[in-house]
């Protein structure tokens, strides 16, 4: 910027022949693409002007040119003509965003295609995140701001703002929509300050109809990032524009954020995304499955036995398929069970470590604050057999022993006790919410 500033008269001129531009070709035409164009200076009688991409370039070279370099040379003895080139990119990363929006393409990050609400397969642990999120999408308006989507890594929560992105795209293209990373503005952040840019930094978030901010914990500690982001979270939520959060935790558990943040963040909407079940493990799978060009070749069986055994997350869950077809695929051998276990017996034997039956019966009596040995005992009074029916629960889901198996675990009991129990407790969760919960977190706790 050296040279405008060698240039004082420069930027007046500037000013000026942006004022015309406004006027004659209108509000519209002027904010979608000559307020694009940035004064870098001029070179021997050369304005300089950048825009950020090359398809504006082009547009302003084959629409605006001519009047561009007239208004120039009628405003500034000095122009002799106007150059506009593409501005270098700062960093090597590729900048996208959602829709057209210009401002946008400098901070958002591209949407995956394959993140759309119809490949989201909707269960029990994701039915609330998801209706709202729909609802997020849909709506001219939502009584909740933010949506503050949590749970664990590889359960959906990236997918489902990706989708939000996708549905408004298609239902209003003109929406300006912004998906980052935390992570990403806290880099981009930075880097205003380091390029003494932060007004233009504010200027991209300012305008943007809806913002969504993945993995905030990451900005856990980092105070200044913090206290932007909250900024920014305040000015758009005053203006009425809507924010999607995600994180894997609630805000209230996020560390290193204040307070005053985190209760801003739980103001809206706080939708969890609960560790999958069976159900939605089988539907997932089933529906990848359907989309492969290998469908016809998958057995069922071999389906339910990995949503069976792979109950980590979604992510690990798509990866033991991909990994079943792309064998199936390369060797040329049919899938079956045996191959399956096979080609993923390192994902299965660290899934069969995880966990033991002791870990479970321990960690669930401590949750209840009954004793180890009531997990054996014969006593059948509410306040053990609960907590007793739950480790079972726990055991038949997080590790890999038959009903005779674990029924023997919890003082030799019979394996239709173990059925009855994981059957009871299943019933429970879908009604009653606080079990729902417990069973989430001593999942969580024995899985970390
Ligand atoms: P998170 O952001 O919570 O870590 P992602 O959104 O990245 O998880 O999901 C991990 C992978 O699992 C992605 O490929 C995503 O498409 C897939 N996935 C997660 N939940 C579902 C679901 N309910 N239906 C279909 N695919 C899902
Ligand atoms: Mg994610």
């Amino acid at each position: 910027m050296s040279e405008v500033r060698g240039q004082p008269d420069l930027t007046g001129h500037w000013e000026q022949v942006r004022a015309k531009l406004k006027s004659e070709f209108g509000e519209a035409a002027y904010n979608s693409w000559l307020r694009q164009l940035a004064l870098v200076g001029q070179r021997h009688g050369v304005v300089l002007l950048e825009v950020p991409t090359r398809f504006i370039k082009d547009w302003i070279g084959s629409h605006y040119a001519d009047r561009l370099a007239a208004l120039w040379r009628s405003e500034c003895p000095l122009a002799k003509s106007v150059e506009v080139s593409v501005r270098a990119p700062r960093d090597g990363q590729a900048v996208h965003s959602v829709n057209g929006d210009d401002a946008a393409r400098d901070v958002g990050t591209p949407l995956d295609p394959r993140f759309t609400f119809e490949n989201f397969v909707v269960g029990k642990s994701n039915e609330l995140a998801h209706a709202a999120a729909r609802r997020l999408a849909e709506s001219e308006r939502v009584n909740f701001n933010p949506l503050f989507l949590y749970g664990g890594v590889g359960l959906g929560k990236t997918h489902l703002m990706h989708a939000i992105g996708w549905h408004l795209r298609q239902r209003k293209p003109h929406r300006k929509v912004i998906y980052l990373s935390a992570e990403k503005f806290m880099y981009l952040f930075i880097r205003a300050l380091r390029f003494k840019d932060i007004m233009a930094f504010k200027q991209q978030f300012r305008s943007v109809d809806l913002l969504m901010v993945d993995d905030v914990q990451f900005i856990g500690g980092k105070d200044s990032t913090q206290e932007e982001f909250f900024h920014t979270f305040n000015d758009l939520v005053e203006q009425s524009r809507q924010i999607v959060i995600s994180a894997d935790r609630q805000p209230s558990d996020l560390e290193g954020i204040a307070d005053r943040i985190k209760s801003r963040l739980g103001g809206g909407l706080v939708a969890d995304i609960h560790q999958t079940d069976y159900e939605l493990r089988l539907g997932i799978l089933q529906a990848k499955a359907e989309q492969s060009a290998q469908k016809d070749t998958i057995p069922p069986k071999v389906l339910e036995f990995l949503a069976h055994r792979i109950t980590t997350n979604v992510r690990e869950l798509e990866g033991a398929l991909n990994r079943v077809l792309a064998y199936s695929n390369l060797v040329g051998r049919p899938i079956t069970l045996e191959t399956t276990q096979e080609v993923l017996r390192d994902l299965l034997r660290a899934s069969d470590r995880r966990v033991t039956i002791e870990e479970i019966q321990k960690k669930v009596a401590e949750h209840y604050n009954i004793r180890l040995n009531d997990m054996h005992s014969p006593r059948r009074a509410r306040a053990v057999a609960r907590p007793r029916q739950v480790a079972m629960y726990l055991a038949k889901q997080l590790t890999q022993r038959s009903l005779p198996d674990i029924g023997r675990k919890f003082g030799n009991r019979d394996h239709t006790t173990v059925m009855h129990a994981v059957k009871r407790i299943e019933a429970l969760k879908g009604v009653d919410a606080s079990l729902a919960e417990d069973i989430d977190l001593l999942r969580r706790m024995l899985e970390a």
